[in-house]
């Protein structure tokens, strides 16, 4: 009978060669590649294309984002809680696993790749953490690891499993010529929680607002962003594009700004701004637009179905930009 596995398929090249390896001795490998605000599955698709891996593509946001609040293992040098989110990716392919009748789960990590997030003990808390210890395999460092039930029972040859270990891409170079494996992305990026200014803009939106959203998480992702007070925050477009998605992510919740009489950016203030809240971000969408140098500049201001306008003076771009986070 044909054993099947399912895989954590990010598109790197640890992923790919963790499938390829196991298609090798002859499994069924498909690929599940999860996406949330804060990363994408346009490499996993265009490795899975190229390779022709069977691929699933999941939306994970909510809980991920839920998760992401307050995760067991803590976070990594930025907003990344690497072990609790490989966790997560495991425990919701384990349920893939009960729905699709695999045999087994699968990754590409590595042991010592990462210092905090793929040393043994890291590998050893993911598997424990996801609830499906004995249904994970690393194909690449198994035979540094402790022997799985599917290695015991035969339905994985653990003599054609790999011992790759530590930093160094040498080894996966290696493989990667041996599989004909010719095209893979460059390492690392891809995840917005690594990133220094978007952990900072996170930091600050789990701080103000605990009970935050998706939706709230894909604002810190457009233009520039506005600490107005501990209630009221601004998010002011770069461009046309930004102004277009901010546009579309406003709810009724939120407050529009636009100049009136002057083209300029569109404002979103989200949170529970009072009166000083709605001029002084009025007064630095006016500081952004053409009527920057304008004594007093009219912002209109929409917040559901009613618009209002507010005359300001554009606000000093050294004031505003000490809010700026
Ligand atoms: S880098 Fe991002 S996607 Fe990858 S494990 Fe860490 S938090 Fe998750």
């Amino acid at each position: 009978m044909t054993v099947t596995a399912l895989g954590l398929f990010s598109g790197g090249l640890d992923s790919i060669l963790a499938a390829l390896l196991l298609r090798r001795q002859g499994i069924d490998v498909h690929g599940v590649c999860f996406t949330s605000p804060f990363f994408d599955a346009d490499n996993a698709r265009q490795a899975a294309k190229r390779y022709q891996i069977a691929l699933t593509v999941r939306d994970i946001g909510a809980r991920h984002l839920e998760m992401l609040k307050n995760p067991r293992y803590g976070y990594g040098k930025n907003m990344n809680p690497c072990i609790d989110c490989h966790a997560l990716m495991f425990a919701i392919a384990g349920e893939m696993l009960d729905e699709g009748g695999y045999d087994f789960l699968f990754s590409g990590e590595v042991v010592g790749q990462r210092p905090k997030s793929q040393n043994n003990s890291a590998l050893m808390a993911v598997r424990k953490a996801s609830g499906r210890a004995p249904q994970i395999l690393r194909p690449l460092s198994a035979k540094l690891l402790p022997i799985t039930p599917m290695e015991e029972d035969g339905r994985v040859d653990r003599e054609q499993l790999l011992a790759i270990q530590g930093r160094s891409r040498k080894a996966q170079e290696e493989l990667a010529r041996q599989l004909g494996v010719d095209w893979y992305p460059s390492s690392g990026g891809g995840c917005l929680l690594t990133e220094n200014s978007f952990s900072a803009r996170l930091r600050d939106l789990f701080e103000h607002q605990p009970d935050c959203d998706c939706a709230a998480v894909e604002l810190l992702k457009l233009g520039r962003t506005f600490r107005l007070s501990p209630m009221a925050k601004l998010t002011l477009g770069r461009n046309r594009s930004d102004n277009e998605k901010l546009k579309q992510l406003a709810d009724s919740s939120n407050h529009l700004l636009r100049c009136n009489n002057f083209s300029g950016p569109l404002g979103v203030v989200s949170g529970t701004p009072d009166n000083d809240d709605l001029a002084l971000a009025a007064a630095i969408v006016a500081s952004y637009g053409k009527g920057a140098k304008e004594a007093q500049v009219e912002v209109l201001l929409r917040h559901g179905t009613t618009t209002t306008t507010i005359t300001v003076p554009p606000a000093e771009r050294s004031a505003s930009q000490k809010l700026q986070l």
